[in-house]
């Protein structure tokens, strides 16, 4: 089975700098946060990293939420920009 074919291969920056027009942004609670990777995996910019904790790069997330989504333990909440 080919794998190539069931998975995108999202690049950063692919949409321009998304930041700019963001309605909602994607804040981490590190406390909550287990560095289970469901984030890194779901996003679709493949904006988020995970080391000793999660970074988000905000120059290219989109604010789509899915991060918040897929989170198992609700780490992740969306706040409206101002
Ligand atoms: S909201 Fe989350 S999933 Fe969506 S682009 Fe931003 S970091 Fe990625
Ligand atoms: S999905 Fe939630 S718990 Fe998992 S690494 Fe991301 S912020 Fe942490």
């Amino acid at each position: 089975m080919r794998l190539d074919v069931l998975f995108s291969n999202p690049t950063k920056g692919s949409a321009g700098k998304t930041g700019e027009w963001r309605v909602f942004r994607p804040v981490v609670d590190q406390s909550l946060c287990v560095l289970c990777m469901s984030c890194y995996d779901y996003c679709p910019e493949n904006v988020v990293e995970v080391g000793d904790e999660v970074v988000i790069d905000y120059d290219y997330c989109k604010g789509c939420g899915i991060c918040s989504r897929v989170c198992v333990t609700g780490a992740i909440r969306m706040e409206r920009e101002r």
